[in-house]
């Protein structure tokens, strides 16, 4: 049995329900949490303000960066117990739920580094006036999280928020909160005060509901669907909260005639495979250059066929999907394809040790999909690759500007006058040339535009969106 975790403490929620969690590798339930509701919210806001005014509002960022760069090293002591966790809750192969556990601690050491280098500047003004800002923690953040990446999204919204000065109420999602439950244990072992970092578990519409509605938080960052993004803006108008959108993508890889398919196609494979295909960031459609569309199909094709789902502890190229709502989904869009006659080119396999009840999908390319379909519209939220043909570069940033979404874009061509007018062309929060991804990218400030939602968490930048200027005119004579 797991609890919340508040001011330091491990305690159980106010209506005394919990949830099962299911292993997706199984689908077996191996635990349970925290049915929290609002009254537990209300608990964790009373002892985050109380750190807040108390404690947390008189650390400098130097004593705000040792924190952090300790819980980042206890981490790195506890990678191999994390990453199991990881594994269970969320089907993660043992390499993915390790490179999450090196990204959690990563972010932490990034802005261990960034506590002391944040001011404000002065402002030449008028004869007589001294002008200056300062960055001040919003207070009391909240933190609603994903299922998919729950340690790096911690890592990442978290980390900023504290690196800037406010104090943190979590909720993560109902079916992986596990490891974050145990990072919050290790944080207080690490010294950050009671109060400092609070963890609430529960369904979304309850818990995570009444965070987003709590008069107490002062700034609320969202990671996931867009529909939900939605309710959250909403809410969070009705007091002008201020809020961060991390939604989702239907992000394009987009391949020139002139690219180096020997070191494009991996990243393209990993791109859609890792974590099963549910990374907002999934490079989800392929758009290549007509003039080599079939030789990069072929080989591509060959690729998936090599590709195997199995249990997460078997560390075989994908694991699980996170649970049977989420593999329904994908059959959804499958049978969608199907009925619209949109071609397969190839299939992975799911290994013959995979048990029956786990959620297993494998990896699928498709081709010739149209625009307009719900397949290249939509995010699948599983490893789909929707490819299409373009016919010069007009129609390739075209077609990648023709979604709802805007996140991620990747390009790959040796042109180099072709390389700035694609990353200028295409809307997105990130591009990347001839890579993608790079590798998570701690330090480079990501979020979306249009539907993919605004502002920024990672990198320095983040910490902008984690504070608020307040400008001081000092009139002297
Ligand atoms: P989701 O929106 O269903 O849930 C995300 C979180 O919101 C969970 O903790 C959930 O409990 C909570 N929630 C649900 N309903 C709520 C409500 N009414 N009020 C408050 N909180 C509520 O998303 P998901 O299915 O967990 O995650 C998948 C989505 O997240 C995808 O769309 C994906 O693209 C997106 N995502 C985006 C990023 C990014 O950085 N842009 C990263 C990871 C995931």
């Amino acid at each position: 049995m797991q609890f919340n975790f508040i001011a330091n403490r491990f305690c159980a929620g106010s209506s005394g329900a919990t949830l099962p969690m299911i292993d997706p590798s199984t689908g077996e339930v191996f635990d349970e949490i925290q049915r929290s509701d609002a009254r537990d919210i209300d608990e964790a806001v009373r002892a985050a303000r109380n750190c807040m005014d108390s404690v947390w509002c008189k650390l400098g960022g130097v004593e705000r960066g040792r924190l952090l760069m300790r819980l980042s090293q206890i981490v790195l002591e506890h990678a191999d117990e994390l990453a199991l966790i990881e594994q269970r809750d969320c089907g993660k192969p043992t390499k993915q739920a390790k490179a999450d556990v090196a990204a959690l601690a990563r972010y932490f050491e990034f802005y261990a580094g960034a506590c002391d280098k944040l001011h404000g500047e002065t402002i030449p003004y008028q004869d007589g006036y001294s002008v200056f800002t300062w960055r001040e923690p919003h207070g009391v953040t909240g933190h609603i999280i994903p299922w998919n990446y729950p340690m790096q999204i911690f890592g990442r919204s978290v980390g900023g928020a504290l690196a800037a000065g406010n104090v943190c109420v979590v909720k993560p999602a109902e079916d992986a909160c596990l490891s974050l439950l145990r990072v919050a244990q290790l944080a207080a072992e690490a010294g950050f005060p009671a109060g400092a970092i609070n963890i609430v578990t529960g369904y979304g519409h309850e818990v995570g509901d009444a965070l987003a509605r709590h008069p107490g938080i002062e700034h609320i960052s969202f990671t996931g669907s867009p529909g939900v993004g939605t309710l959250i803006q909403q809410v969070a108008a009705e007091r002008h909260c201020p809020v961060t959108l991390e939604l989702g993508g239907k992000s394009p890889q987009i391949v020139f005639v002139d690219a180096d398919l020997d070191e494009a196609i991996p990243v393209i494979i990993n791109a859609i495979v890792q974590n099963a295909g549910q990374t907002c960031s999934a490079g989800s459609r392929l758009l290549v250059d007509e003039l080599v569309y079939e030789p990069l199909l072929q080989r591509l094709g060959l690729a998936f066929e090599k590709l195997r789902v199995g249990p997460a502890a078997m560390n075989l190229d994908l694991g699980p999907l996170i649970r049977q709502s989420q593999q329904q989904r994908v059959w959804d869009f499958l049978s969608d394809a199907q009925v619209a006659g949109i071609p397969m080119v190839a299939q992975g396999r799911v290994v013959d040790e995979a048990p029956q009840g786990g959620y297993y999908q494998a990896p699928t390319l498709l081709r010739d999909v149209p625009i307009a379909h719900r397949l290249a519209q939509e995010e699948v939220f599983g490893p789909v690759l929707a490819a299409m043909s373009f016919r010069d570069e007009d129609e390739a940033v075209e077609l990648a500007n023709a979604t709802r979404f805007g996140l991620v874009a990747g390009v790959w061509t040796r042109d180099g006058g072709r390389q700035f007018r694609m990353a200028k062309r295409i809307r997105s929060g990130q591009v990347f040339i001839n890579n993608y991804g790079a590798g998570g990218g701690v330090e480079l400030p990501f979020g979306g535009v249009k539907s993919s939602g605004y502002g920024r968490e990672k990198g320095f930048e983040a910490l902008y969106g984690f504070t608020t200027l307040k400008t001081v005119a000092l009139r002297h004579g």
